[in-house]
């Protein structure tokens, strides 16, 4: 099952040819992309998803993205839907053909992986892995595109595989220097007593638009949030560890470089926050 609109609202064949060989998205990974999740046929946050593919895209100097229009696009993609009640809908933005200056945009919809589905109820075993930079290089470094959610995700893929082949499901960036980032495709979240924490973006990652909603559920239920600079060991002592990202929404971390963490007590309530 799965659907595919294009950015007017009209929908398309996902089994037939879509792209140009020489499309830039596909030569060079030159785009930006949102993962989105649909659930009984409306998408969640999709505002923040949308702000979000417009920073993206002007990291990458490409035209602004015209929201009204993507909008209508996920509503066709929503619509055309007869899967089961959650789907995976991946806009996709790319420069388009070289010298065309036209980008290619489109929305494709999926079912959730079952892999996915069982992260969530059973959560990760993670693997700390160094990112190859200092935390603060994005701002020093702006055309690493650290902050922008770019369709280059190869090394985000080759360090999930090498987490895989050694005995874990996901991997946990930490900078050269030390500092926890993210995971692959997702956010980290940390539980000390009744104060969540993740660390800044200006340490050298995506900001998550599942953690943000997480933070601002979680002080309306009061909770205290902090968003600063953590090491690995905030981790291991932590009272809950999670990653956290739109389709994944909460998986629990159960170790690190397999170090069982602590049995969290935080968990269900941090579901309820996301209406999971
Ligand atoms: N960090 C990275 C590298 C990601 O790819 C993602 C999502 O795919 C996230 C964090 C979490 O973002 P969100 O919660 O907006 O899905």
């Amino acid at each position: 099952m799965r659907v595919l609109a294009m950015l007017d609202g009209s929908l398309a064949d996902p089994d037939r040819p879509l792209l140009r060989a020489d499309d830039l998205g596909v030569q060079r990974g030159d785009g930006v992309f949102e993962t989105v999740l649909v659930v009984d046929g409306r998408p969640r946050k999709l505002d923040a998803h949308l702000e979000r593919l417009a920073r993206s895209a002007a990291l990458l100097d490409l035209p602004e993205p015209d929201r009204a229009a993507w909008r209508r696009c996920a509503a066709a993609a929503c619509a055309a839907w007869d899967g089961p009640p959650e789907m995976v809908l991946k806009l996709v933005l790319t420069r388009g053909v070289d010298g065309t200056g036209v980008p290619t945009a489109f929305a494709l919809g999926t079912p959730v992986p079952e892999l996915v589905l069982r992260q969530r109820r059973e959560g990760v075993r993670v693997l700390a892995l160094d990112r190859g930079y200092e935390a603060g290089t994005g701002e020093r470094a702006p055309w690493l595109l650290i902050g922008a959610k770019s369709l280059s995700y190869a090394t985000n893929m080759a360090a999930q595989r090498y987490a895989r082949a050694h005995d874990a499901d996901d991997v946990l960036f930490v900078s050269s220097d030390g500092w926890v980032l993210e995971a692959a495709t997702a956010s980290v979240v940390v539980a000390h007593g009744s104060v969540l924490r993740t660390p800044p973006a200006t340490a050298g990652l995506l900001p998550g638009t599942t953690q943000q909603q997480l933070f601002e559920a979680a002080e309306e239920a009061g909770w205290v949030t902090k968003v600063e600079p953590l090491r690995l060991d905030d981790v291991l002592s932590a009272d809950g560890a999670w990653l956290v990202s739109s389709v994944r929404q909460l998986a629990l971390i159960r170790s690190v470089d397999g170090r069982p963490l602590r049995a969290s007590t935080h968990d269900a309530t941090l579901r309820e926050l996301l209406r999971l």
